[in-house]
């Protein structure tokens, strides 16, 4: 095994006992990189040069005394491209931010950079967030470490599969309606999508702003509630962020679940789902049994409108957010253009892929006079008939259990041609985040062929630390995380 194999908490133990060295590490990271990325393609920048070199300067500080050692000192870590990193190239994957150089930080970044976090490069995605593949980006297609001819699942595909191919030891990734959890589901990594308001969106490149979290994606459950307790709590250059103490999530890995409740929601599975998807979710289930929980149906009766009404409200959003590229202040400008209006015109049009356009129309769309009313206020109530369903079977169970995706990674190319095929691939994950509730993802088996199945645990509001504890003790007493892609 080499050092980028590893986990966080692993290598941690080892710098603590000064077997190694975050260069080390780095180096590892880098020549995995080295092997593996003209396969894969998770990243967008490496910063190679940067990486090693900051790993040298935490070396030597830590030798000096002059930084403490907290669990992600030293530690390679990738970032979606959706997040301000200041003074490295940040494109959202998108033509039309080419060559954007963020002058800021965003909140996570400084927080990790707190911890002295080596930051190894931007990985792909699908641009702005649209996609749940990571096939649209301007910069070419990530593949899926566990087979190549598959996507990565999106659109944090990029940081999902750097994760699990060792070409960074964890990453950041962002959840509008499953970002997070169907990439992971789709890679074998453990990835957490934080209730509303518990991560700061501050230097988060907005999609839709009232879904938008960031969250880590990571190789375990540990790794993930260190990567958390690195980007948790109050911002106040967020006014969505919530000023609630932020517990040690570490503190939560304790395997003991007697007595947890769990719902099961039997509107997560439909007919067409693919069986051994299932068969995989209900072993998990009756694996949390043996450890004490208990399971039961529950109805969370309006799933069957999550789809449509993110796909009102997400977009609606996104038409309002990306109105701001111009072609005026920074980003991408055509060429040739005639007057003012046609720079805008020509701009946008070469500069957004037909996915981004047509979410602007559609939102654009559902916000206009007249059509306001029978669409953009119907979806958002229903949202929150989506978000009592959730408070209703809370008030019973302390955790929902449910698939993640209701397929394993899907062939590149498979769903390009159909959106709607592509939208229903998230049926599972944006209930979550119109609820606007937390839910992970974790590895639970692999199908036949040999390609990844995550399990969804689903939690209250700023409930993370339940479904942390639930994730580790199913962890715990199974093996599937410990898999890796041959590569
Ligand atoms: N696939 C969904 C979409 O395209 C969700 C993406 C995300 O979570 N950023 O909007």
């Amino acid at each position: 095994m080499e050092l980028c194999d590893y986990t966080i908490h692993e290598l941690h133990e080892m710098m603590k006992r000064r077997e190694i060295t975050s260069r080390q590490i780095t180096e590892s990271v880098l020549s995995r990189i080295d092997q593996v990325e003209s396969r894969i393609r998770a990243y967008i920048t490496v910063l190679r040069e940067e990486a090693l070199e900051q790993a040298g300067t935490i070396d030597q500080k830590l030798q000096k005394g002059e930084i403490p050692l907290t669990p992600l000192t030293g530690i390679p870590i990738a970032v979606k491209d959706l997040i301000c990193t200041r003074g490295v190239l940040t494109t959202c994957a998108a033509k039309i931010l080419h060559n954007f150089i963020p002058p800021y930080d965003a909140t996570v970044i400084a927080r990790l950079k707190q911890q002295n976090i080596v930051m190894v490069g931007k990985t792909n995605l699908d641009q702005f967030g649209m996609g749940s593949s990571t096939e649209n980006s301007y910069y070419g297609i990530t593949r899926n470490p566990w087979d190549l001819s598959r996507v990565p699942g999106g659109s944090s595909g990029g940081s999902a599969a750097a994760v699990i191919a060792g070409e960074a030891i964890g990453a950041l990734g962002t959840d509008t309606g499953g970002s997070i959890r169907q990439p992971s589901s789709f890679c074998s990594t453990t990835g957490l999508k934080p209730t509303y308001g518990r991560v700061s969106r501050y230097g988060l490149i907005a999609y839709a702003s009232s879904l938008d979290q960031i969250g880590p994606i990571a190789k375990d459950v540990t790794d993930c509630a260190i990567l958390l307790n690195a980007i948790a709590g109050y911002d106040p250059k967020d006014s969505t962020s919530v000023n609630l103490p932020t517990p040690d999530y570490t503190r939560a890995l304790v395997p003991d679940i007697t007595g947890l409740k769990i719902g099961i929601p039997e509107e997560y599975f439909i007919a067409g789902m693919d069986g051994e998807v299932e068969e995989k979710i209900w072993e998990a289930v009756r694996v949390l049994e043996k450890l004490g929980a208990s399971s039961e149906k529950v109805s969370l009766p309006h799933t069957e409108y999550a789809v449509a009404a993110y796909y009102i409200i997400a977009p609606a959003e996104a038409s309002s957010n990306l109105a701001r590229y111009d072609g005026v202040k920074y980003g991408y400008r055509a060429d040739k253009y005639t007057d003012l209006i046609d720079m805008y015109m020509t701009t946008r049009s070469q500069g957004f892929t037909p996915e981004v356009k047509r979410r602007i129309m559609l939102g654009t769309y559902s916000l206009s006079s007249g059509y306001y009313d029978a669409y953009y206020l119907k979806a958002q109530k229903v949202r929150t008939l989506i978000k009592r369903d959730f408070e209703e079977a809370f008030k019973k169970y302390d955790v929902l259990i449910a698939p993640v995706s209701p397929t394993p990674a899907f062939k590149i190319g498979e769903k390009t041609e159909d959106p709607l095929q592509m939208y229903l691939s998230d049926i599972f994950t944006i209930p979550i985040n119109l609820a606007g509730v937390t839910a992970l993802s974790i590895p639970c088996g692999f199908t036949r062929d040999g390609l990844p199945i995550g399990l969804q645990i689903i939690g209250k509001h700023f409930g993370e630390e339940t479904i942390l504890k639930v994730a580790y003790a199913f962890e715990q007493n199974t093996e599937h995380h410990k898999k890796k892609p041959p590569l």
